[in-house]
């Protein structure tokens, strides 16, 4: 047993705890990064089958077009030079199947091309297509947030996060595949249209109507970039790590953490990037307003995925695109308890790989799951789950694919399964508490965890604060470290990098 100083300990090491220790290395001082897993990169980190890459937690973003917030993060961070963004079919890289109806739509990925589309597709709602889009460029340029020459600026919350984005639909529109087609990003954060704030929706989307991408190398792309950055500011890294108590709490602040090791971290300031109820779990309960307690108690998980992962046996059998199979117009109805499995949303990403230093064709299907679905199995761990487990994952497995053949039948018999996870796997290998997608539900009118906890020293950041997916992990990041360090030093830095 050992202890140790730092200024500054980062709890997870995902992409909002990568983001936050190299942001806070940058005005000096000795950072630290503890994480629980065998390795860093949580949801971004990759896997393979049989040889095969496929991605945990990162199958394309918006925000990286120029000037794009994602785009602008990576400049600040000094990695946009190591991201390299793979487009999906330019035409029709994007595609809607209401398989109720057997409507399809294809948009190309580009916001004009989108827009375009969508007015020939549905003349008569010209005016309020263009009144939908004018709404979402109004609410994300009053969001001092998503610009990081802003950043620092307070944010009021406006309007529009007070009303759920199926009222905004349905007083502007008619045709109810009209839309699900602008709701259908809410597979992006994972909750339904009656319950985020049109204001988050549009937060959300924004940057996928300006270009939807995928990375070379997807998610490992952002790890190994940030690894290095991290490496030549000398932030320390360890894996397996667990903190087993707070130590020396006085005067509102925590002084250390024990660790599993038994090591004890001295620090000034700690970021906290992993789930707010494990945060809860962290912090000594005695110290703490019944109220806080209530009020994480009180989050709602997002919508986790059932993933299938396989190859096709010829690479140009599919291009790249995403689709979004929807088995109705009406997406509140998919996101409701009870409702029956082939009732889900899915989206389907092809993508090019390369495997054995050969080009291949990978297709991942996600079938929108909830965690309580897997409540037959809760109590079981990785590799200890019970026969019935595994009779439920081969039987959805052979029913998403499915849905799946119905629209590529040309895949049948070329197409193989590698393997499959349910929200099960993805609590037990990202240390989540509940396996969703996206960590606590973006419900209308809920404030979520960010920045300074009861415990002073102690900041909130990560996909539950802000906004999830990527982009929004990231972003906590920056605001959460702009508040801990000298924010004037802090806008300065940011201003250097981007102009330069
Ligand atoms: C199936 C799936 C598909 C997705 N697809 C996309 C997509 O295409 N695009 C997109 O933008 N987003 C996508 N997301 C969401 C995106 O992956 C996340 O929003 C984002 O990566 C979250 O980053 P994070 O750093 O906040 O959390 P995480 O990536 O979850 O990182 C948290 C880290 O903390 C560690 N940890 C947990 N508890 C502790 C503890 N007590 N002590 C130390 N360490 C701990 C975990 O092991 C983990 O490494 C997807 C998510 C899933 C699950």
């Amino acid at each position: 047993m050992a202890e140790f100083k730092y200024d500054h300990v980062v709890v997870g090491a995902g992409i909002s705890g990568l983001t936050a220790a190299l942001l806070l290395s940058r005005q000096g001082g000795r950072v630290l990064v503890l994480e629980k897993a065998t390795a860093i990169g949580g949801s971004m980190a990759r896997f393979s089958l049989d040889g095969v890459p496929f991605d945990t937690g990162f199958h394309f973003t918006g925000g990286l077009a120029p000037d794009g917030l994602v785009l602008d993060m990576l400049k600040v961070l000094g990695i946009e030079q190591q991201i390299y963004p793979v487009s999906f079919s330019r035409s029709d890289g994007t595609r809607f199947v209401f398989e109720a109806s057997g409507n399809t739509y294809r948009f190309p990925i580009d916001r004009e091309g989108s827009i375009r589309e969508l007015l020939n597709t549905f003349p008569d709602e010209a005016d309020a297509i263009d009144a939908y889009f004018a709404k979402l460029d109004s609410v994300c340029s009053r969001t001092t947030s998503m610009n990081l020459r802003t950043i620092g600026e307070s944010m009021h919350m406006s309007d529009e996060d007070y009303v759920c984005l199926a009222d905004v639909l349905d007083e502007l529109f008619e045709n109810a595949e009209l839309k699900a087609l602008l709701a259908g990003y809410c597979l992006c954060y994972g909750a339904s249209p009656s319950e985020i704030s049109f204001a988050n929706h549009a937060r959300m989307s924004q940057g996928m109507h300006d270009g939807i991408v995928r990375v070379e190398n997807g998610g490992d792309a952002f790890v190994a970039a940030l690894r290095e950055k991290l490496e030549e500011a000398g932030v320390e890294i360890r894996c397996r790590s667990r903190i087993v108590s707070c130590e020396e709490v006085e005067d509102g602040s925590v002084g250390a953490f024990r660790l599993n090791s038994g090591d004890l971290i001295h620090f000034k300031n700690a970021v906290l990037t992993i789930h707010p109820r494990a945060i809860l779990d962290l912090l000594p309960r005695e110290k703490l307003r019944k109220a806080f307690v209530n009020r994480i108690e009180g989050f709602k998980p997002s919508f986790g995925f059932f993933a299938v992962f396989g190859v096709c046996d010829d690479h140009e059998l599919l291009d790249d695109f995403i689709l979004l199979g929807l088995p109705s117009a009406d997406l509140n109805a998919m996101f409701e308890s009870g409702r029956r499995e082939e009732d889900s949303m899915l989206f389907c990403i092809s993508s090019e790989e390369v495997s054995d230093g050969k080009p291949c064709r990978t297709l991942t299907v996600l079938e929108a799951a909830c965690p309580e679905d897997m409540a037959e199995w809760a109590d079981s761990s990785v590799m200890k789950r019970p026969a019935s487990y595994s009779e439920y994952k081969t039987r959805k497995t052979e029913r998403i694919m499915e849905r799946v053949y119905r629209q590529f039948p040309h895949l049948e018999g070329r197409f193989k399964v590698l393997g499959s996870s349910s929200p099960l796997t993805f609590r037990d290998y990202l240390n989540s508490p509940d396996g969703s997608a996206y960590g606590v539900k973006q419900e209308m009118g809920q404030f979520n965890l960010l920045g300074r906890l009861p415990l002073r020293n102690l900041y909130a950041a990560g996909q539950s604060s802000v906004l999830p997916g990527m982009m929004g992990a990231m972003v906590s990041s920056f605001i959460v470290c702009r508040g801990m360090l000298d924010s004037e030093e802090f806008d300065l830095m940011v201003k250097e990098r981007l102009d330069s």
